[in-house]
């Protein structure tokens, strides 16, 4: 079957063609599903704005390795003994990590820790699944949307951790498919002044359709002031920061009200060390300031509310799997919401 596989590790921007990170499409085995296994036949896998960094090194795998994590498909073939009720045929997507449900954090209610958690390469024809990792998709859901499951699991983790009471004031620094997912997510749990910090302006418009009061461009816009004036000098009381970047990650500790929770969303550079003044942060405002790291316990809720959620613009760029690396050449350039492979072209 064909698989799109990182060839060469390296990042994928140097400017030297010969060590940039590479992928190519490869022939690899398709395996035989074991007790409680299911073959997917993939449909399509999203590009996630974490492949070219896993390319880049950020996890030390050598190449080559497989990639992708954002699948949806239909069930192809089931091992013996399934516990589910999946069966042959069923539409699926669903969480990419394989958690061993018997270690210590799996069985404190910490299944995102899990010391035995594997994952097997998703964009490609076909990948093996555990049966718990599978959540059949609505019927009203194609399965080019139902890709999207996997970010949208990420955007509802992300609500988790808020404590969200309807009509606080929400910002969401940076409009890519996270940061407009979770300002989807916001809208539907009635956040007041739903606000998006974005310099792209074509993400500025998805977010006003996708419901967001104000937007603003926080590299010409006067946030601080536009904050005050919004919030009656108080701050907002939800800040999201998805767009990764130190200026954006040290500007929202700026414009949080008192008892706001922060949470920093993305995979920021690691090496980065945030300045937080604890008089003035911590013991002055008591601001609550977490992180996500993937989304435990989120895919059975995900798929309940996906179908509310409008998805067609983050899934209009559909490349087929033989132009894989076309597919992440329109990713890096950054000119599109989101970029999907079609892994299989018979499949709708
Ligand atoms: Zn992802
Ligand atoms: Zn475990």
């Amino acid at each position: 079957m064909k698989q799109v596989t990182a060839v060469r590790v390296g990042n994928m921007k140097d400017p030297d063609p010969e060590k940039r990170g590479l992928v190519e499409v490869t022939d690899v085995p398709v395996k035989k599903p074991g007790p409680g296994e299911v073959l997917i036949k993939v449909a399509y896998c999203a590009i996630c704005g974490s492949d070219p960094h896993v390319i880049g090194g950020l996890f030390g795998w050598d190449a080559p390795f497989g990639i992708g994590h954002e699948l949806s498909g239909v069930v192809a073939e089931v091992g013996p003994g399934l516990k589910t009720g999946i069966k042959v045929g069923d539409r699926v997507g669903g969480n990419f990590r394989n958690y061993c449900g018997s270690c210590y954090y799996c069985t404190n209610g910490l299944e995102q820790w899990c010391e035995n958690a594997t994952e097997e390469p998703g964009m490609a024809e076909y990948v093996l699944w555990n049966e718990k990792q599978c959540v059949v998709l609505p019927g009203d859901v194609s399965l080019k949307n139902g890709c999207l499951i996997e970010p949208v699991s990420v955007a509802v983790r992300v609500m988790d951790k808020t404590h969200i009471k309807i009509g606080q004031n929400v910002v969401v620094s940076g409009g890519g498919p996270i940061g407009l997912l979770n300002l989807q997510l916001a809208n539907l749990y009635g956040a007041a002044n739903l606000t998006l910090l974005e310099p792209n302006p074509a993400r500025r418009e998805l977010a006003k359709k996708y419901g967001a009061k104000y937007v603003f461009d926080p590299l010409t816009d006067d946030i601080r002031a536009e904050t005050a004036r919004i919030t009656n000098g108080r701050g907002f009381d939800v800040l999201l920061e998805v767009s990764g970047i130190p200026s954006a990650a040290e500007l929202l500790l700026g414009i949080a009200a008192k008892s706001a929770r922060v949470i920093y969303v993305a995979q920021y550079a690691r090496g980065y060390n945030l300045p937080l003044n604890l008089y003035d942060q911590i013991y002055m405002k008591e601001l609550e300031i977490t992180g996500t790291f993937v989304s435990p316990y989120t895919f059975t809720r995900t798929a309940q509310i996906i179908g509310r959620l409008d998805l067609d613009d983050l899934t209009a760029q559909v490349f087929p799997i033989d132009e894989a690396k076309a597919a992440f050449e329109a990713h890096l350039s950054g000119k599109y919401p989101k970029i999907i492979v079609q892994c299989s072209p018979d499949m709708d």
